[in-house]
């Protein structure tokens, strides 16, 4: 049985700790996580056309474009495993996929790391996937600041963004997040 229903996105750069919290918050709560880079890497194995298409498009460090993003993530998410929530981590990373969403999501939380401890994060990585490479990081990383910092506005105007420091432990930032969701 699930403890409570609840929609989360995550936000924040490459590096900043999405994916160990949404790990964690997912086991805390009871609610699947689910990252939309990951749906796309699976899809991007795929050897078809579109599969080709997006892993030059991720490999580059481009964004995938909102239409094909939001056809792909929303279909996603109506699986039966979502019913009761999800912790999602890469969605929506646009203005214009926050506005198509405008799912039930409860808390936006925005983990803040500065992009040089982020860069210094990766860097330290031994499991580095393909698209993983310095120019896609760097792409990523500015098209965080340019496309996906409006998404932090969109949501603090809504009144469900919540900031916490991304650059304490682990158990420390866990700690600020589950303050905010009680
Ligand atoms: P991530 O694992 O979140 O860093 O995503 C890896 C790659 O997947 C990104 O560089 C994009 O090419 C693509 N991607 C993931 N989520 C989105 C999204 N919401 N909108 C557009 N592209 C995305």
């Amino acid at each position: 049985m699930k403890d409570r229903t609840m929609h989360i996105v995550l936000i924040g750069i490459q590096g900043a700790g999405k994916s160990t919290q949404g790990t964690m918050l997912s086991e805390k709560y009871n609610i699947p996580y689910l990252s939309s880079g990951h749906i796309f890497r699976e899809m991007a194995k795929e050897k078809t056309k579109l599969g080709r298409w997006l892993k030059e498009t991720m490999n580059s460090g481009a964004l995938i474009p909102d239409t094909t993003t939001l056809e792909i993530v929303l279909t996603y998410i109506e699986k039966p495993e979502y019913a009761n929530g999800y912790i999602l981590d890469g969605f929506p990373r646009t203005v214009a996929q926050a506005k198509a969403f405008n799912g039930s999501i409860e808390h936006v939380i925005y983990l803040n790391v500065s992009d040089k401890e982020a860069l210094w994060r990766i860097s330290g990585r031994t499991d580095v996937r393909e698209d993983e490479t310095l120019a896609a990081l760097r792409k990523r990383i500015s098209l965080f600041h340019s496309v996906t910092t409006p998404v932090l506005d969109y949501y603090k105007d809504r009144g469900v963004l919540h900031e916490v420091d991304g650059e304490v432990s682990v158990e420390e930032v866990f700690a600020q997040i589950t303050a905010v969701l009680k």
